[in-house]
């Protein structure tokens, strides 16, 4: 048995970055899928994404490179400055450097452009249906355990129903798949809030034009158009690189602060973003409150946990493992989730329980270190006091090349 003879298609729950790789995933091995995406249409919320090569390197082996090659900007280096005193820190190199090291780009994108575009993929294959609007509320198995012939239906809000061989949640940090079978796996709340704001390059405050405009002198041993920006602060960071061609440039900064709700877009006045900054050197500060449009996105996380499949529903993205943003990495393990998947699904077709054994041995030890990362590098960011003169001191110390070099790991894969 082929995978083009699967007896039913494969129901993914989420039509996040993840669900949406997942679908172009199997349908460029010609196996038909099933999304179903609670939303009544696609938003443009998320702001930008980092993209990193190990998430490139899967990207362009979709086909996308060309469609993605129109609106992703390409770094140059990674500038790392003190938020306290603005003191320019060191420029690690990115743009060649990476691609020759890698053997595929660093990349940044706005994260509305990444989705138009996986969409648009998708459109060429009738093998992939997209049902909007359709929250999905719990599945049953029949039968209940990993049968060769088995199916698993889903049932949705409205009352509709689909039936798979296999089940994927890809629905994120509330996955609702989840909670049917592991239900004490809740995220964490880490009391900090990511701050995210799109604004217009050419209107925006100078201090972000110059940030990631490499003719600024300040920007040392510049070599290219544009770069990333990293701000580190007590408590607290500030990201910045350009999207959308350049003429927009995405912010984000993550400080201390409670949500007052589980949403992703809490209803937090930027006052509170202010407030933690206020020891921040007074031009970074005064830029962010100029900005206008802050939204307050708080920041879970849970920690990869075994077993990620209950018979034929299976765990992948933020639903699997929802980690720190301090890698930029989570789009990007969502994206390897789903090239593995899809792969597990063609080479095993009539093996369910090959697959999903297959999927957590093979993820569950890279997703775990990159979670574990995550949380040593909030350390670093958020370092206060004598440890961030500590850590200032040594990364003024250290050679670029050696920083990059402890991303190895990371972006080879
Ligand atoms: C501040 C911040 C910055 C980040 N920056 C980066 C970065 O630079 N690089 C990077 O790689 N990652 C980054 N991430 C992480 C990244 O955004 C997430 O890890 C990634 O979006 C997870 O994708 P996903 O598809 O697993 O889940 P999601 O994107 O959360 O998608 C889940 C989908 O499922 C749908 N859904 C939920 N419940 C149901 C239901 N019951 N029925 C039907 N549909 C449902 C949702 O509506 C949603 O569309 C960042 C995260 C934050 C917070």
């Amino acid at each position: 048995m082929n995978a083009t003879s699967l007896n039913a298609p494969v129901l993914i729950i989420g039509g996040g970055i993840g669900g949406l790789v997942l679908a172009l995933e199997l349908a460029k091995r010609n196996i038909s899928s099933q999304i179903y995406e609670q939303a009544e249409e696609f938003s443009d919320i998320g702001a930008g994404l980092q993209l990193s090569p190990n998430a490139v390197r899967r990207l362009k082996n979709l086909g996308l490179e060309t469609a993605l090659g129109a609106v992703i900007s390409a770094p140059d280096q990674i500038c790392l400055s003190d938020g306290l005193t603005n003191a320019h820190l060191k420029n690690i190199p990115l743009g060649h450097s990476v691609l020759e090291k890698y053997g595929a780009p660093y990349w940044v994108v706005a994260r509305k452009d990444l989705q138009a575009i996986l969409l648009a993929a998708l459109e060429e294959y009738d093998c992939v249906s997209i049902h909007l609007g359709k929250k999905f509320i719990n599945y049953t198995q029949n039968p209940p355990v990993v049968e060769t012939n088995g199916l698993i239906r889903a049932h949705m809000e409205d009352g509709s129903t689909g039936e798979g061989v296999l089940l994927i949640g890809a629905d994120g940090v509330w996955s609702r798949v989840r909670h049917m079978f592991a239900q004490e796996q809740t995220p964490q709340q880490t009391e900090m809030i990511a701050w995210r704001a799109l604004i217009d390059a050419d209107t925006a405050p100078q201090l972000f034009k110059n940030a990631s405009d490499l003719k600024n002198p300040s920007n040392l041993n510049t070599t290219g158009p544009n770069s990333t920006q990293v701000w580190f602060g007590p408590n607290s960071h500030l990201v910045q690189y350009r999207v959308m061609g350049g003429d927009k440039i995405n912010l984000v900064a993550v400080t201390k602060g409670k949500a007052l709700t589980k949403d992703w877009a809490s209803d937090l006045p930027a006052e509170a973003l202010f407030e933690e900054m206020r020891p921040w050197n007074k031009s970074i500060r005064q830029a962010v409150m100029a900005v206008e449009g802050w939204s307050a996105w708080p920041l879970m996380m849970l920690a990869p946990f075994k077993p990620w499949s209950r018979g034929r529903a299976i765990l992948m993205g933020d639903a699997a493992h929802a980690i720190l943003p301090f890698l930029a990495q989570g789009a990007a393990m969502a994206i390897e989730d789903a090239s593995l998947l899809a792969e597990l699904i063609e080479n095993h077709p009539d093996q369910p329980d090959k697959i999903v054994d297959t999927f957590q041995a093979q993820r569950f030890r890279r997703c775990q270190r990159v979670f574990s990362k995550s949380v040593y590098q909030l350390q670093f960011y958020h370092a206060s006091s004598y440890l961030a003169h500590i850590r200032n001191l040594g990364v003024k110390a250290l050679p670029a090349s050696w920083m990059l070099k402890q991303y190895d790991w990371l972006y080879k894969y």
